[in-house]
């Protein structure tokens, strides 16, 4: 399904349980604005290849534009947009004061050397540097991006403005105003919401069985706080291969393998199974943490985890949710599972306007504090209007921009 008609389809059911007029509606489809970059840049062979690259703003009324830039050879306008709308209503359903945003190239980094990637970083961070900023729209790492990228961004940046400007970008690294506690904030977010939801379906996380679909920053750390506060990961997968072994897997010992060989497959004293059966594995809980669509009409039906708490952005379809409600699995939506990523970019940008840093543990105590109260003000929803948590986020979320525009004169008050 393409993830902008997902979107909108999302923004249809919500809509309709909100009882918002068309006019509204119409708004909130549309981004603000989009940008297409053409990037060229010079390869190691010499060449010149020109790279094709997005920043879609799409909606500013609680605050800058934020979200991630992403890499992959499978970026579309269409991905992009999606990504936008849903960081409008994460920034929303965690009450951070952030509109939303999203930007990515066309590209294939795992083929590309260090400097062609920097390279294509800076050029893409030039030509959309007069339409960043940290009061206007501040990027971060996504999928096949991370510190480092985040780095030459926050450089490049500087060197067009005249200036030092950390508070441009998140996620960058520590010794450039990176937070404590930043790479693993998503996961971390992700297990505070499953230790909040767990409660509600009789699962102790102390021997509970946990499933990772993607074994990147996001699956990764999933894996090794959920090992360290004694639940079993019974498997994980990346693009190349899906692990298994119902005793448990050690995750840093899996990460070392990744980092030397490429890919989970092949994993001493694990089975290799196949993607279809990894869905269909018995577990208490599962953790997408891949890319859109995985979770589809075709594969719902099958699925027996009992919670799936949504590392990656638009795993599910809306046809899935329903087989997957229906079926009385509790799904923790993106918007809510994943949105330590962004509330700990939110505290690395508040750090960076004060100069003033914090602890680790005063951040991580701040992020539980953040997604407790997010994820039971959400779980609370879904008792009143009886939907599931992707609706229930989806109307807190849009509620909130609608009133928000409403205040500011943007929207007829009808
Ligand atoms: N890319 C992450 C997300 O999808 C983080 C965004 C951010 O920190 O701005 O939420």
């Amino acid at each position: 399904m393409n993830p902008y008609n997902m979107a909108l389809k999302q923004l249809a059911i919500a809509g309709k349980k909100l009882n918002l007029n068309e006019d509204t509606l119409e708004m909130l489809k549309y981004p603000k604005r989009v940008f297409t970059v053409y990037i060229p840049v010079e390869l190691v062979n010499g060449k010149t290849k020109v790279f094709t690259g997005y920043r879609v703003q799409h909606n500013n009324a609680r605050g800058p534009m934020k979200g991630g830039i992403r890499y992959h050879p499978d970026v579309t306008l269409d991905e992009v947009t999606a990504l936008s709308i849903w960081m409008t209503w994460k920034c929303s359903v965690v009450g951070i004061p952030y509109g939303g945003a999203k930007g990515g190239v066309v590209c294939n980094p795992k083929e590309m050397s260090v400097n062609e990637i920097e390279r294509l970083t800076r050029g893409y961070t030039r030509a959309i540097s007069d339409y960043i900023g940290p009061m206007v729209d501040i990027p971060a790492p996504d999928v096949n991006t991370s510190s480092r990228e985040m780095a030459w961004i926050m450089d490049e940046y500087s060197k067009a403005v005249g200036y030092n400007c950390p508070a441009v970008v998140t996620g960058k690294p520590l010794n450039l105003g990176g937070s404590e506690g930043r790479e693993e904030a998503t996961s971390l977010g992700l297990v505070y919401t499953v230790q909040e939801a767990v409660k509600h379906k009789n699962i102790d996380l102390k021997d509970a069985a946990i499933v990772v679909q993607g074994y990147g920053n996001v699956g990764w750390n999933a894996a090794k706080i959920f090992h360290d506060i004694g639940s079993k990961v019974i498997a994980a997968s990346d693009t190349k291969g899906v692990v298994y072994n119902r005793q448990g897997i050690n995750p840093y010992k899996l990460r070392d393998y990744k980092k030397k060989t490429g890919t989970v497959k092949g994993f001493e004293g694990t089975e290799a199974i196949s993607e279809e059966e990894l869905f269909e594995l018995e577990t208490d809980i599962f953790v997408p943490a891949a890319l859109e669509n995985q979770i589809t009409k075709d594969n719902a039906g099958a699925m027996r985890a009992k919670i799936i708490a949504e590392g990656a952005n638009g795993p599910t379809t809306p046809e899935a949710d329903k087989i997957l409600h229906t079926n009385e699995v509790l799904v923790i939506p993106d918007i809510l599972a994943n949105a330590g990523g962004v509330s700990v970019s939110y505290f690395e940008w508040v750090q960076n306007l004060q100069n003033y840093y914090w602890a680790k543990e005063e951040v991580n105590t701040r992020l539980k504090r953040l997604m407790t109260k997010a994820f039971n003000n959400i779980y609370e929803m879904t008792r009143k209007h009886g939907v599931d948590m992707r609706t229930a986020a989806l109307m807190y979320a849009v509620d909130n921009v609608c009133n928000t525009m409403q205040s500011r004169g943007s929207l007829d008050k009808k």
